[in-house]
């Protein structure tokens, strides 16, 4: 079965979806994007994406293409026609397409939305999930405002490709100052040496995860000691657990960072109870 793209207004094979080459994300990376986990076929934490993308979009003053309801209608049928059970949904949103000038385009240019679906074995995130992932540090040089899911993604692109030729599943970036800002393309989190959940505070410096924060009702549910604080690389080297989140990699061990294990060396259970609990928590549309 061949997949099925959305793009701007028409249901396409991929090998002809298209869009033009003077879409601004195209030629400037000037759009924003949300990635949206599918299981059993429903929407996981779709209001939360949607409350995220409408900041991202208010922060690079690009208007919506089409309204909620119908942005949600063409996302179930994205899923449908690519008949996606568990796997996830792309959403990304350009300034559109103009004469190519770095300024604004002039009024009346549309808004360009591509939104793609495609199959993810569970099997793999939960391989993953019972041995654990390493990772490696670099230090973060992206621009100064990261928690805009936009499509500015080179330094992460550059970091999870390191990460990769490292043997690595992630690259956590370190700021100036010693701190772990978070993954590529997840947020970390540590189980510090006295026992409290940490994860660095959602401000500019990173993006405000969605499944952080059902993690974080997940923790508050459980009861655990929790702070949303900066922590070094020294106390995530010297921590009991730690473990990155994102959509698709849900909670996942991190058991090695820069070949050093953690705690044990093995996937920690407080790790494994919030994976464990967060079906449960998270909105299912
Ligand atoms: N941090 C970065 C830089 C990301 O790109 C992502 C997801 O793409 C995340 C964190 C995790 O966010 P979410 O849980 O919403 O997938």
């Amino acid at each position: 079965m061949s997949r099925v793209a959305y793009v701007n207004g028409r249901y396409l094979p991929l090998a002809q979806a298209g869009v033009s080459i003077l879409d601004r994300a195209f030629v400037f990376g000037d759009g924003v994007y949300e990635v949206c986990l599918v299981r059993g076929g429903a929407l996981i934490d779709e209001l939360r994406h949607f409350a995220r993308l409408k900041t991202s979009l208010a922060a690079l003053r690009i208007a919506a293409p089409v309204g909620e309801a119908a942005l949600k209608r063409i996302l179930r049928e994205v899923v449908a026609r690519n008949r996606v059970s568990d796997g996830l949904v792309y959403l990304q949103i350009s300034r559109g397409a103009a004469r190519r000038d770095h300024g604004f385009p002039p009024p009346g240019v549309a808004p360009g939305l591509v939104v793609t679906a495609k199959s993810l074995d569970p099997r793999l995130g939960e391989a993953n999930a019972e041995r654990g992932v390493a990772v490696i540090t670099l230090p973060d040089e992206r621009w100064a405002h990261p928690h805009i899911k936009s499509l500015q993604l080179l330094p992460n692109v550059l970091a999870k490709q390191a990460a990769r030729e490292a043997g690595a599943f992630e690259a956590w970036l370190v700021d100036r100052d010693g701190f772990v800002t978070e993954g590529s393309s997840t947020n970390a989190w540590i189980v510090a040496a006295d026992g409290v959940l940490a994860t660095r505070q959602a401000d500019q410096s990173i993006l405000r995860g969605v499944t952080r924060a059902t993690l974080i009702d997940v923790a508050a549910a459980a009861g655990l000691r929790f702070e949303e604080r900066p922590f070094t690389l020294e106390e995530a080297y010297a921590a009991r657990e730690a473990f990155l989140s994102s959509a698709t990699t849900i909670a996942t061990p991190v058991v090695a960072i820069d070949g050093r294990p953690i705690g044990d060396g093995r996937p920690g259970p407080t790790t494994m109870a919030l994976r464990r609990k967060f079906a449960a928590a998270a909105a299912r549309s």
